[in-house]
């Protein structure tokens, strides 16, 4: 069987004794787009930051492989080193600087580190153009709108040669026209074989989005489900634990 890129076996997480990860497993193959479903306070945000170090190795139990190799990462730099990276709900750029110099900021041991201006300006507005954002590089942050500010995100991502984009609530805030642009933008990073992990509570994105659909309720997982067989009946029916006729 060919190895999965990511294999998260048993995680449990607990929080001063109360467990807000109760044993859930996911894999994924490379490329693969996988959407977590599950009712507010289901954990799901509290697995995505097992996974991308944000908990670090040691404070959860279980093991996550990815390409094979067990993580053992004691911050998110261990695993954006291995190509994961998590976008969080709230942004995290800097207003105050420019989208060129956020792009390159963490990034000081990367590959980049001795990049000079001009350089730094060429590779940022080609990460802009795989995003679809035509904007100048030197733009401040402050300047564009959240849906502007969520492709900058994964334009910085793509700089760190992502091959695991973790999206948490990435559209709780957006229009519908950005969540449109951004949905083509996953579907395009797909085709160029990169992996997502998308959290959302538009199911209609999600179906959209996806091919496999993990479900989570109160840190357990029911079920990881082919999402072209899922309805959102079907999720909905999943994430509460009841069938639908009977809400
Ligand atoms: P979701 O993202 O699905 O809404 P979370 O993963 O954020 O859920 O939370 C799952 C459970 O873990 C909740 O009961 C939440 O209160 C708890 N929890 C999450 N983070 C912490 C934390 N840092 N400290 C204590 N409890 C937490
Ligand atoms: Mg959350």
């Amino acid at each position: 069987m060919k190895q999965p890129l990511l294999d998260m076996r048993d995680i449990v997480k607990s929080f001063s004794g109360v467990r807000a990860l109760n044993g859930v497993s996911i894999t994924l193959g490379e490329g693969e787009v996988l959407s977590v479903c599950g009712e507010n306070g289901s954990g799901k945000s509290t697995l995505m930051k097992v996974l991308s170090g944000v908990w670090p190795y040691g404070s959860y139990e279980g093991e996550i492989y990815f390409q094979g190799e067990l993580i053992q990462a004691s911050g998110i730099r261990d695993t954006e080193a291995l190509g994961i990276v998590i976008i969080h709900q709230e942004l995290a750029l800097v207003q105050e600087l420019s989208v060129m110099d956020n792009i390159f900021l963490g990034n000081e041991i990367g590959s980049f580190a001795r990049l000079n201006d001009e350089a730094m300006h060429h590779r940022a507005s080609e990460l802009l153009g795989r995003v679809k954002l035509n904007i100048q590089p030197d733009m401040l942050v402050r300047e564009l709108g959240v849906g502007q500010q969520q492709l900058v995100e994964i334009a910085k991502a793509l700089n760190k040669n992502v091959k695991l984009l973790i999206l948490d609530e990435p559209t709780s805030s957006l229009t519908s026209a950005d969540i449109r642009i951004l949905l083509d933008i996953v579907s395009e990073l797909r085709d160029q074989g990169i992996a997502c992990i998308y959290i959302s509570h538009k199911l209609d994105e999600v179906l959209a989005l996806s091919d496999w659909v993990a479900v989570i309720r109160d840190g357990d997982h029911i079920a990881t489900k082919v999402a072209a067989e899922l309805t959102q009946h079907d999720i909905i029916a999943m994430m509460v634990g009841r069938q639908l006729e009977e809400l």
